[in-house]
């Protein structure tokens, strides 16, 4: 008999609801606070912005919500993803360790990103929202929005990051392939785009000015909401179909992973592989789960906790998470994903709580690691997956130097057919590491907000 390389489960075993993390947190998630005021913001003071659906679920402690049967539809498209053993890189590595992963980027974009963009237009849908419109950087989020939107007759609107629009074009049209407006951003469409172009009509723009762009559309009309594609607690929620599925297959694996891992940007695909092993974890189960970033953004490994707003332009509330202060600008990296400057509250607290730990590496020694990984698996991985993947080598190489025959499950959270550009400099040898500016971490520190809360 030959031993199996995929798991697959089956449609019907998909699983029926999400599993939230804040039921089960020793300690409660803190909540949003108005900048302001400092005073806790509600779903009620959110609902210019969000749909109802969404925003009980961010304030929700409820251990299991029910997927909605029109979402699972979609999810049906795809899901449930396959989980694969990296037979080849184990044997390529010569190391004891089982490694597994979940395979994200079976989904119509190519990145987890739809797990949320499909729960999220569905609530809009329900409560009779005509337009979306939101901010993407390299396009991961727009093109997952982009999709999840047609699918339930919405209109959508995405600002892109101007420089990203001119330089990344097949994003911008796989967005309007499925029915999306692109717009660069700044604009001519917004008073914040407008007096952005007044002073500088060449800007290149930024994900800051772009959220500013969305939130105030979303704001002015009352058939418009905003999305977010990470971060807040509902997109992690939707997010733990990853999790709950990898369980069912890792049982038909007949195995159980001693380390999790997932890279974090906001934090939203690592959440939703780890989240329901978090849960074991505090039901006495030894996990290790591991969330790895970019030394070039390090939010869990430099950033403290406090505090701050979600967006350079300081329009959102102000929400508690590990971060390296609003105002904090990473040098331009490949893994576009994994550029923000605050962590998702659930996964700070998760920190906090002892309940996972982080790292950090430099992208070329992640390119080096992808190269590897798509020459003995043949998957081509997202600049922010190839993260993970160098931490899953690493503990692979240091089970071989134990002797330890441990098991490793890792989230490859997309893959890198739209990022080539990204393997094109790696192999030119024009990728750098650039230095971590702790001066620049500092300065950026001190503009922290000060709320009283
Ligand atoms: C957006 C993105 C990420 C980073 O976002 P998280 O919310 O941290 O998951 C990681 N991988 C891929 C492929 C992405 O598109």
């Amino acid at each position: 008999m030959t031993e199996s390389t995929k798991y697959l489960l089956s449609e019907d075993r998909m699983p029926k609801a999400w599993y939230n993390l804040a039921a089960d947190l020793p300690g409660p998630v803190p909540p949003p606070v108005h900048p302001g005021t400092g005073q806790p913001m509600g779903p009620e003071d959110l609902a210019p912005l969000f749909p109802m659906g969404v925003l009980e679920q961010e304030a929700s402690t409820e251990r299991w919500i029910d997927i909605p049967e029109p979402v699972r539809d979609v999810y049906r498209l795809w899901r449930p993803s396959p989980l694969v053993r990296a037979r080849r890189l184990e044997a390529a590595l010569d190391t004891p360790a089982k490694i597994f992963f979940k395979y994200e980027g079976v989904s119509p974009a190519g990145s987890h990103k739809p797990n949320s963009a499909v729960a999220q237009a569905f609530y809009n849908k329900q409560e009779g929202v005509k337009r979306l419109v939101t901010e993407t950087g390299a396009g991961q989020w727009g093109s997952s929005l982009a999709f999840a939107g047609n699918l339930f007759g919405l209109t959508v609107e995405v600002y892109m990051v101007r420089i990203s629009f001119n330089q990344k074009p097949y994003r911008r049209a796989l967005m309007e392939t499925y029915g999306a407006t692109c717009i660069p951003s700044p604009s001519p469409n917004t008073a914040a785009g407008r007096a952005i172009l007044e002073t500088n009509p060449d800007s290149n723009g930024s994900l800051g000015i772009a959220i500013s762009e969305a939130v105030e559309l979303a704001a002015s009309r009352d058939d418009t909401k905003y999305a977010l594609g990470s971060v807040l607690n509902h997109v992690c929620l939707h997010q733990t179909v990853i999790g709950e599925e990898a369980m069912l297959q890792m049982e038909i694996a007949d195995a159980d992973p001693d380390i999790v891992i997932g890279c974090v940007g906001g934090g939203s695909n690592f959440a939703g592989l780890a989240f329901p092993y978090m849960r074991e974890k505090m039901n006495g189960k030894a996990v290790r789960c591991i969330g790895v970033e970019p030394t070039s953004c390090p939010t869990l490994t430099k950033g403290p906790m406090a505090y701050d707003f979600g967006d350079t332009g300081k329009l959102t509330p102000l929400m508690k998470m590990h971060t390296l202060g609003s105002n904090f600008m990473p040098p331009g990296t490949h893994a576009g994903g994994l550029r923000y400057h605050g962590m998702a509250p659930m996964v700070s607290q998760a920190m906090e709580h002892g309940l996972m730990e982080a790292r950090a590496y430099q992208q070329t020694e992640c390119f080096a690691a992808a190269v590897q990984f798509a020459r003995e698996e043949g998957i081509v991985p997202a600049p922010e997956s190839s993260h993970a993947i160098k931490a899953v080598i690493d503990e692979a190489l240091r089970c071989k130097a134990e002797g330890k025959a441990e098991t490793i499950l890792f989230n490859l959270s997309g893959h890198g057919h739209f990022d080539m550009q990204a393997y094109m400099d790696y192999f030119a040898g024009k990728m750098t590491d650039t230095p971590f500016d702790d001066a620049a971490l500092q300065a950026s520190l001190e503009t922290l907000p000060k709320v009283a809360v």
